[in-house]
């Protein structure tokens, strides 16, 4: 049986071209990739502790551990916004903030000053920096 783990944070996960987006809350099956230990030991995810009651998102079927998890995604994927781009950066700023009150990743557990790179893991934060400068340079 195969465990079942939540992420602690809005994050990308999965093989290159596969990748699944999570929201904070959401259920995620490990499947074995070669980063699935760090994201445990940093804090992206989470073990579902036995006895959770899961829940389902009724309009994409995405599993949460937790009501609130629940909401935050149906909040942010289903409601139909019209937001400008500097007002979906704002949001997505604030649930960064919000994300490192409520979930902090343990950096103290990095590897990274025995050299390990963590580039492979892809967080929604980088990837909104990255649109950023791509923004400012056309
Ligand atoms: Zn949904």
């Amino acid at each position: 049986m195969s465990e079942m783990y939540f992420a602690r944070r809005s994050m990308t996960y999965g093989r290159n071209g596969a990748e699944q987006i999570l929201d904070r809350g959401q259920i995620l099956t490990l499947s074995g990739l070669i980063n699935d230990e760090k994201l445990v030991r940093l804090g992206y995810v989470a073990l579902v502790s036995k006895g959770v009651a899961i829940v389902e998102c009724g309009k994409c079927g995405a599993k949460f551990a937790t009501d609130e998890g629940l909401s935050s995604h149906g909040r942010e994927r289903h409601r139909n916004l019209k937001l400008t781009p500097k007002e979906e950066d704002e949001r997505t700023d604030k649930r960064h903030k919000l994300e490192d009150a409520i979930a902090p990743l343990d950096l103290t557990k990095t590897k990274a000053s025995l050299g390990e790179s963590t580039s492979n893991v892809v967080t929604t934060q980088k990837r909104t920096a990255k649109k950023r400068s791509n923004r400012a340079a056309v």
